[in-house]
């Protein structure tokens, strides 16, 4: 039976996920409720670049990224978008029989970092596809001109559209530290001019940056519950080969989270979610050959369900410790 459901306070659909039995909004209970069907993400990749990578604002990336560790379309030669479509439904197919419909998610690199002419070319041929019944756009904060925001918002207007803003933290200092080449501000600003047109705004969040105290973690988990976003993705800072980080780490200059301590935060960090906020993700997502560690984020079922038994064991929930602030 579909949960009932009611607006968000962006105007967006809810679904009771407590009257399902649920400790948080699980991000698979609302697809399913939302599109009436099953649903998977095909991941495509536009050619774009970020601005911290290209020189704009600096070079080498942020400190842990390599693309391919957590888009597949990156390990891969691109080809045309509609043949990755049909490659990635292909794919997608052959683990999930029966799912037919998909999101098309522009994951790698900044996808709004291009002229309007190029966003246009690379997201419209996947609308016309009856198979697709929404579109997911990654980006940075700094990358979304008004013109870009307009154009998307009519988008918005036609399908479903999710923009995820890398937030990753609140910290001026750790986000200097990632090499990101913006600070909170920019997440302030993207939000203010994102908001009330028609897009879900998804955030992504790290815990566990280098110098990160466990009350700097909950302020960021706060400074989300203000803006009342749509969705977040969490998951643990974790080395990949051949990034910055992995040799910080390899130098022992930076310690990775331990399992018990990341439980532990994260169910802090969701108790403090409005109770709308679509948690999409709690754990990183990169394949045993483009991973140095934690080596425990990789079983990815083991961490669901610690996380599950740390919300009964407290008897807890998202929410729990959500106050509104005006
Ligand atoms: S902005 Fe995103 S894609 Fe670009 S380098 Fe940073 S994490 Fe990677």
């Amino acid at each position: 039976m579909k949960a009932s459901t009611i607006l968000t306070p962006n105007g967006h659909h809810f679904f009771d996920w407590k009257e399902a039995g649920l400790r948080y909004y699980q991000y698979g209970f609302y697809l399913k409720n939302r599109f009436s069907a099953r649903v998977q993400k095909v991941t495509l990749d536009g050619g774009f670049t970020c601005p911290n990578v290209d020189g704009t604002v600096a070079v080498g990336g942020c400190t842990f990224c390599d693309n391919r560790s957590f888009s597949p379309v990156r390990r891969t030669k691109r080809v045309p978008i509609l043949q990755q479509l049909e490659q990635g439904i292909t794919g997608l197919r052959h683990f999930y029989s029966k799912v037919d419909k998909f999101l098309a998610y522009f994951q790698p690199a900044t996808n709004t970092y291009g002229s309007l002419e190029k966003l246009k070319r690379t997201f419209e041929p996947v609308l016309d596809d009856e198979r697709i019944v929404g579109i997911v756009i990654g980006t940075r904060p700094d990358c979304v001109p008004d013109e870009v925001l307009d154009y998307l918002q009519e988008l918005a207007s036609k399908t479903y559209l999710s923009l995820e803003y890398g937030m990753q933290t609140i910290h001026n200092a750790s986000l200097d530290w990632m090499n990101r080449g913006h600070h909170h501000d920019a997440f302030v600003d993207a939000m203010q001019r994102s908001q009330g047109r028609g897009m879900e705004l998804c955030a992504h969040v790290i815990l566990g940056l280098p110098g990160e105290s466990d009350e700097q973690m909950l302020q960021t988990a706060e400074e989300l519950a203000r803006w009342k976003v749509d969705a977040v993705k969490i998951h643990n800072l974790y080395a990949v080969p051949g990034t910055k980080l992995a040799e910080q780490v390899e130098r022992g200059e930076v310690e990775l989270m331990q399992r018990d301590h990341f439980i532990q935060i994260l169910v802090d960090f969701i108790e403090r979610l409005p109770p709308h906020t679509i948690v999409e993700r709690i754990t990183g997502d990169a394949p045993a050959n483009y991973f140095v560690g934690p080596s425990w984020c990789l079983d990815k079922a083991a961490v669901r369900n610690a996380v599950e038994h740390e919300f009964k064991q407290r008897d807890t929930y998202q929410g729990r410790l959500y106050h509104t602030v005006e």
